[in-house]
């Protein structure tokens, strides 16, 4: 068993307080091994919804590596007196890990609108030579059964997910086994952005932690999402440093 890092819990979520070196180590060695991993890029948005909905709360339970892709797990962390290094964003993994451990991959990608995932992989390959595109399918299909058959059919060892939470996580925990992969990473936006559809926010307001504010500007109906940012903020700040907790390693 790949040992798990050290594991924080936020408002019961689990956080690893990993870097991204630390994050590709741990995905080269999940990939040595003959069962499946989730990997959660877990946010704000997803903390505040494990805590109405137990089926998401406990595939985030179950994931093998959950990485702080939000500012707001990065500063609750900090709060709580156990900080992370860095944020460690699905787009990002997803290209360091083409960059870095390109030979080795043979990724699946699920989600997006159709014509996103080809076009995202086909991106990938250019930063990632040598990766191996399994297959694509877009995010709008009805029959499980049949990708996971598609997706256990193409001999995949990664899974890229990205069909917003919970959904990604979900479908992972469900179907990530019989897909034959050893590592799911639920990715979110991630194929909007490498398919060059949605644009990042610029290092200046990503290094401000100000991405959450860019992404509302370029898309307004994002606002209702946005709601649930004060709402993490005020349950760790009135959870003291109980919020935030660190759990022994399993
Ligand atoms: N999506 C999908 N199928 C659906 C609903 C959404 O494939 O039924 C995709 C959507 O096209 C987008 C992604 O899921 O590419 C979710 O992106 P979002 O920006 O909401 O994710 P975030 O990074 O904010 O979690």
């Amino acid at each position: 068993m790949v040992p798990s890092p050290s594991r924080l819990e936020i408002l019961g979520c689990p956080l690893d307080r990993v870097t991204m070196a630390q994050t590709l180590d741990t995905l080269r060695g999940y990939l040595q091994t003959d069962r499946f991993h989730l990997v959660v890029t877990i946010g704000s948005e997803m903390i505040v919804r494990a805590q109405t909905d137990h089926e998401f709360r406990e595939a985030v339970q179950g994931a093998a590596l959950v990485v702080p892709d939000s500012i707001g797990a990065v500063l609750a962390a900090r709060y709580g007196g156990f900080p992370v290094r860095e944020r460690v964003t699905g787009v990002e993994l997803t290209q360091k890990m083409a960059q870095q451990m390109g030979p080795a991959l043979r990724i699946f990608f699920l989600g997006g609108a159709p014509g996103v995932a080809e076009e995202a992989a086909h991106r990938l390959l250019n930063i990632g030579p040598g990766i191996h595109v399994a297959g694509t399918q877009d995010g709008y299909f009805k029959d499980d059964a049949a990708i996971v058959e598609k997706i256990k059919a193409s001999g995949a060892n990664v899974l890229l997910v990205a069909l917003g939470f919970p959904r990604q996580e979900l479908w992972l925990s469900r179907y990530g086994a019989a897909c034959g992969v050893q590592v799911g990473i639920g990715v979110g936006g991630t194929f909007d952005v490498l398919s060059g559809r949605v644009q990042r926010a610029p290092q200046v307001f990503q290094k401000l932690g100000m991405e959450w504010f860019y992404r509302l500007a370029l898309q307004p109906s994002r606002w209702r999402r946005m709601l649930a940012l004060p709402k993490f903020a005020l349950r760790v700040l009135s959870g003291g440093k109980q919020a935030v907790r660190p759990v022994a390693n399993s």
